[in-house]
């Protein structure tokens, strides 16, 4: 659609004054980055341009060029209201369901902006009025460079639009190097290295900024890594109170569920966080190959994502969630094995 409806979109843009963007719940370096990569080329070309995240951020991505202009509808509930019933254009990125913003969700629901998608996500629903909507895209940052091209804005891409879309393709591809990283995501990275992101730095600032607590948490995390050598699987858990102990900060757990696919012929890997004060249990699936998480997730976590990466959820304990878990994995052997 992008393609045929480019002519539409830049000319909802001429004429829009207040423009909001807006990055699904938790957000990642991907949500993060493509939400202030466009902040910035919009900001530029003239328009108020407001970011409003439904929740905080780990401490990790606090440095993005414009981190400090981001509203957090949770803690700034009625300015970011107003900001949305005034909006001529809100761009959603990074998710492909209004239900993925949490709160914000009702307020985006009765807003009478026209709505952009901008998503990597399986199966988009059509709340939006223009929907980019490409799976085979390694993530929302390398749609957002190539939203700008269309607009034939190249040469608009800035250092530090070029610090946030590198950031946030750096960090969906696992440093470039899941199967969704193409040739031209890499001509993509050259270029917006060529337009002033600066790789190491990134990198450093993104990876290189652990803590000891966070370290100690991933010490307990491999502790509770668990094995199931038949169905190629492990997974990890962390309770409420190892959690605890640890002074959990948001975002310290990011990247733990990986650990498991590094076993040697695991292709399934599993992280499940207990969350006691939103009742629930958070999980990370992720895979590798033609093991289908997202269809896994959908089906009995309440959850979704991409094939390879999924999320979801569970209002059992943590224990039962664990029992449950287990007494589906065997369903899957046959997907599991070949
Ligand atoms: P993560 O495990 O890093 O939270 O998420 C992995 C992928 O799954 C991301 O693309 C994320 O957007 C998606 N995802 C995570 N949690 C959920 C969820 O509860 N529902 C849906 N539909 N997608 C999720
Ligand atoms: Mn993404």
């Amino acid at each position: 659609m992008i393609d045929t409806r480019i002519l539409e979109i830049t000319a909802e843009l001429d004429t829009a004054e207040n423009i909001v963007i807006v990055p699904h719940k938790g957000p990642d370096g991907d949500a993060m980055g493509s939400s202030l990569g466009l902040y910035h080329f919009l900001k530029d070309k003239g328009h108020t341009v407001h970011v409003i995240s439904p929740n905080d951020y780990p401490h990790f991505l606090k440095w993005l060029p414009g981190n400090e202009e981001v509203i957090i509808y949770e803690s700034e509930k009625e300015k970011a209201d107003k900001l949305i019933s005034e909006a001529d254009v809100v761009f959603t990125l990074d998710f492909n369901h209004l239900s993925r913003c949490g709160l914000m969700q009702d307020s985006l629901m009765t807003s009478e902006a026209v709505f952009v998608m901008i998503d990597h996500h399986q199966e988009p629903s059509d709340y939006a009025d223009y929907t980019y909507s490409d799976a085979k895209m390694s993530s929302t940052c390398e749609m957002v460079y190539r939203f700008i091209d269309k607009l034939r804005a190249g040469k608009k891409i800035t250092p530090q639009i070029a610090t946030c879309l590198y950031t946030g393709i750096m960090t969906d591809t696992g440093s470039f190097r899941f199967a969704s990283t193409s040739s031209d995501t890499h001509r993509v990275i050259a270029d917006l290295i060529d337009k002033g992101a600066k790789n190491d730095q990134i990198h450093n600032n993104i990876f290189d900024t652990n803590s000891q607590n966070k370290l100690q948490l991933l010490g307990t995390a491999l502790k509770n890594l668990r094995v199931n050598k038949d169905l190629r699987t492990a997974y990890i858990s962390l309770s409420q109170e190892e959690l605890d102990q640890h002074n959990f900060k948001k975002g310290d757990t990011e990247g733990f569920v990986n650990y498991g696919l590094s076993l040697e012929g695991i292709i399934f890997a599993v992280i499940f966080i207990e969350k006691e004060n939103e009742d629930m249990v958070k999980i990370s699936f992720r895979s590798k190959g033609d093991f289908d998480v997202n269809k896994f997730a959908r089906a009995h976590f309440d959850g979704g994502g991409h094939i390879n990466a999924a999320g979801g959820r569970s209002d059992l304990s943590l224990n039962d969630t664990i029992v449950k878990f287990n007494r589906i994995l065997p369903e899957y052997k046959e997907e599991l094995t070949k």
